[in-house]
């Protein structure tokens, strides 16, 4: 599994590469880092868990991260559920961004990532409101890797784009502004037409 000490942090060129593309089906490497980074998500979400092992929680870790320059990431949004209780869970392979809302907004309280470990407290990131994306994803219950498109929005959209970003060696700090700096409006007060 892995642990903080195996997140590579702010600095290191690995987090600034263009990822590669994962073959499909997926070898038995980078299935393993896969899974792991999801563990890693599933472990940080237990409070007790996660103080045993001393991880920070995180809602999405990127195969980057864990210095494999790879296109995958993890994403587990399960403090957040929408009207219909959908848990925004995803394993995600070779993702791409096909559509995005003209529409910006950011997280009010601004993002963090596990690689970051300086205060950016004051600054926010614009983000789509809404994307749509093709990538696959892994299931770890069915062992099975399909090919899907999907359309998010509002927080699971914001986790997946700074996820997808990690792919194209970006970090958030880079796109980070003050709040007076940008047009876009902060989640949480953005109309939702549903
Ligand atoms: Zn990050």
């Amino acid at each position: 599994m892995y642990l903080d000490k195996d997140i590579i942090k702010e600095g290191n060129p690995i987090l600034r590469e263009k990822a590669k593309e994962v073959k499909i089906p997926l070898n038995n490497h980078d299935l393993l880092c896969l899974e792991q980074l999801f563990q890693y998500l599933i472990i940080s979400e237990n409070d007790e868990l996660a103080k045993q092992y001393n991880i920070r929680p995180g809602v999405g870790i990127a195969a980057p991260q864990v210095g494999e320059s790879l296109r995958m990431f993890a994403m587990s949004c399960v403090d957040f559920l929408d009207e219909k209780q959908t848990k925004y869970a995803y394993a995600v392979i070779n993702p791409k961004i096909v559509e995005a809302s003209t529409e910006m907004t950011y997280l009010p309280d601004g993002e963090g990532c596990l690689s970051v470990v300086r205060d950016t407290i004051e600054y926010v990131v614009p983000r789509h409101y809404q994307i749509k994306f093709k990538a696959y994803v892994y299931d770890f219950f069915t062992k099975k890797t399909k090919f899907i498109t999907k359309t998010l929005k509002g927080y699971p959209a914001i986790v997946f784009q700074h996820e997808y970003d990690h792919l194209d060696g970006i970090l958030y700090v880079d796109k980070m502004l003050h709040k007076d700096e940008t047009s876009a409006i902060p989640l949480y007060t953005v109309k939702n037409d549903e």
